[in-house]
């Protein structure tokens, strides 16, 4: 799980429209991705997965899927190229009505992203976190963002993720009912066939991720990952205890993030 990646230089500027860990300087994505292919990993898109986990159809040998939340505009300048080079897929999970604002993606930028094979999915019309939601309020999220998507690329959305990884009683009912087939959640792990294909779990490759960590990752280092999960566990009970929107407001405020409730933010 991916968000922001930038020049190098760009990152103290972007410092302010989110968080500073979720931003990749574009050198170290690039090594990751290099990385990936000199392994001999496969990207595959959410839609390979699916059919895999309904066992309808099979994965290339060592699958991975690459994915970005929040539809920030160096996903277009810096990811797609290094993508492309590596002829990768991933797929964008994009905030409908955040496109076209300063430092996100345009329409523009969309079609060329799906053009190159890039698959562009949903995060919602506004990212507000699930859980203040009334069940119409979900549903009118998760439609909204999916018939923006459809009607301005001619793509279908079947997918998306969760703002904030944050879920509600009524978001697998409501996002069935309004035609997906799966999304993704924030909670540290791996897949298989026994996962949820609407809880499907991550894993944040962040600013300060060592290539060396990443590595371990891919590699599912059992001592990497169990160091990885005791972070991601503690972070998420912290989360609980002072609440998500209190967790992310400190969280905000220690990384110095401005203009919180109107951003988007991871
Ligand atoms: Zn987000």
């Amino acid at each position: 799980m991916y968000h922001e990646v930038a020049e190098r230089s760009e990152i103290d500027a972007l410092t302010r429209k989110t968080q500073r860990g979720y931003i990749l300087a574009r050198d170290d994505f690039e090594r990751e991705m290099e990385l990936l292919a000199t392994a001999g990993f496969h990207p595959v898109s959410l839609s390979n997965l699916l059919g895999w986990s309904r066992a309808r159809s099979t994965l290339p040998p060592k699958p991975i899927v690459i994915t970005f939340d929040d539809g920030f505009a160096g996903n277009f300048r810096h990811a797609l190229p290094v993508l492309a080079r590596f002829g990768f897929t991933a797929t964008f999970f994009v905030v409908t009505n955040k496109i076209g604002d300063p430092a996100m993606l345009s329409w523009t930028d969309l079609s060329e992203m799906n053009r190159h094979g890039m698959s562009i999915q949903s995060h919602t019309a506004n990212h507000p976190l699930l859980s203040t939601l009334t069940q119409a309020r979900t549903r009118e999220e998760l439609v909204v963002s999916k018939q923006t998507i459809e009607d301005k690329l001619g793509a279908s959305v079947n997918f998306l993720s969760l703002p904030n990884g944050d879920s509600n009683p009524y978001y697998v009912q409501v996002a069935q009912e309004s035609g997906y087939l799966g999304g993704c959640c924030s909670r540290f792990g791996f897949n298989n066939r026994s996962t949820d294909p609407f809880f499907w779990r991550r894993i944040a490759v962040k600013h300060q991720t060592p290539l060396r960590n990443f590595e371990a990752i891919v590699r599912q280092d059992p001592r990497t990952l169990a160091i990885l999960r005791t972070t991601a566990a503690a972070k998420a009970a912290a989360s609980r205890l002072l609440g998500k929107k209190n967790y992310d407001r400190l969280y905000n405020l220690v990384f110095g993030v401005e203009d919180q409730e109107k951003s988007a933010r991871p």
